[in-house]
């Protein structure tokens, strides 16, 4: 796995972005807006290390739009985190609840350094000390964090408790919802943990019937086995499909007759990785991504597709779990070899919609059965794959485009409507 952003994924978003503005003639006054992001927060802070020494951070908080509802996005622990990583992934995440048409703007944040490498009351420090220094930054109805790479639920229930203990006493029971992802009995929904690999997997199925592809033939490889990429496998499991190979910062393994993605999930738990998984092959990176599956599903970190590996790949079918793995030289070599794309912004905002909707549930003081939850996830994400369908149609667009064309004409309407003030 290529371990850092070598590039800067923010000029990724810069193209995407004028690729379709072009297409669609978007209103040059609305493109000044949407181009940029609005506020930018960079905290530098002290935490006390086991050992009793101190340590800065720095982390980040990055709002790109909010016009079509409160900022919302993931926090993310790694050492690659950036501004302009962070600038990236916020300004997507506007585009995924656009696309999905759910009434959140777009936001990102980041602490830089590798969770790895520290204790579990260390890391409570950190993102207790982040979340103060981010005070009022941050909101039930302004801004919601909530997982991303290397962080969980139990981050998110540390960080509701340290918002709402610095909240006057009499607002303390009303903020439950400034978080999203937090443990069930903490305020969570149930199905939150699962969602983005079960979104990942709602549009798969839907590509497989459109395509008239049987997934119970179907073979296919993942990379990265966090909370995305290991979800999506499991829920892939009963529909037939197998698992042939999987990447993590470990290494990556192969099995033609196929990788069980239950016990790889808990070899995973027990070890920190998939290397060393019973009845696997060690293989090396270059040598994974060019065995022929029918389908990839990237679930791990930026610009993994590119000029170098989009040539070397022998799927018909990429599914972006992680968000930007795939790089402009990436998509247009997709594109020159016939292969399909579900984008990031489609295929993984599962986890988006849930967030929504354990904020509903909070908002309401209501909770939801798992039956209720994906029922309505199909839903919503169904309904956004078929405008992003509708969208490659009318303007003979790739998916990506496409996606980016339905986000930007809900947000093109509704500035229109609204007008800027003054
Ligand atoms: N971090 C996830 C994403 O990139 C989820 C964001 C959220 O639920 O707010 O879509």
């Amino acid at each position: 796995m290529e371990g850092k952003t070598q590039l800067n994924v923010y000029e990724t978003v810069k193209k995407q972005f004028n690729k379709a503005a072009d297409i669609i003639h978007l209103d040059p006054e609305i493109r000044k807006i949407l181009a940029m992001t609005m506020n930018e927060i960079v905290f530098n802070f002290p935490v006390k290390m086991d050992n009793g020494k101190i340590e800065m951070f720095t982390g980040y908080r990055v709002q790109h739009n909010n016009v079509l509802g409160p900022f919302k996005g993931g926090l993310r622990f790694h050492p690659g985190v950036d501004i302009n990583e962070v600038r990236a992934l916020a300004t997507w995440m506007t585009w995924k609840s656009a696309i999905v048409n759910i009434p959140f703007g777009g936001a990102k944040g980041g602490i830089q350094f590798d969770p790895a490498n520290y204790s579990k009351s260390e890391i409570e420090r950190i993102t207790r000390r982040f979340t103060f220094a981010l005070g009022t930054n941050i909101g039930p109805e302004y801004d919601i964090p909530a997982p991303d790479v290397n962080t969980n639920s139990q981050i998110m229930a540390w960080m509701l408790d340290t918002y709402a203990s610095t909240m006057p006493a009499h607002e303390r029971q009303a903020c439950t919802h400034v978080v999203t992802g937090k443990p069930v009995e903490a305020g969570g929904s149930i199905g939150r943990d699962k969602a983005t690999g079960q979104g990942v997997v709602f549009t798969i199925l839907q590509w497989a019937e459109e395509a008239n592809f049987d997934m119970k033939k179907a073979t296919y490889m993942v990379q990265g086995f966090g909370n995305v990429g290991s979800w999506a496998s499991r829920l892939l499991k009963p529909y037939g499909a197998t698992l042939i190979a999987v990447e993590d910062k470990t290494g990556a393994i192969i099995s033609e007759h196929g990788i069980d993605p239950d016990a790889l999930t808990e070899h995973v738990q027990n070890t920190g990785g998939v290397k060393g998984f019973a009845d696997s092959e060690e293989v090396d990176h270059d040598t994974m991504l060019a065995i022929d599956v029918d389908i990839f599903i990237p679930a791990a970190l930026e610009n993994q597709i590119t000029a170098k590996t989009a040539p070397t790949l022998n799927v018909k079918l990429i599914a972006e779990g992680a968000n930007g793995p795939t790089d402009t030289d990436g998509d247009r070599i997709l594109q020159e070899r016939g292969i399909d794309l579900l984008p990031d912004i489609l295929c993984n905002a599962g986890g988006v919609i849930v967030s929504y909707f354990e904020w509903l549930q909070n908002k309401r003081s209501e909770f939801w059965d798992l039956a209720e939850v994906d029922g309505k996830l199909h839903k919503k994400i169904i309904q956004g794959y078929e405008l992003v369908r509708e969208a490659v149609r009318e303007f003979h667009a790739d998916w990506r485009t496409a996606a980016y064309i339905v986000a930007l004409r809900r947000l093109e309407t509704v500035y229109k409507d609204r007008g800027i003030f003054p």
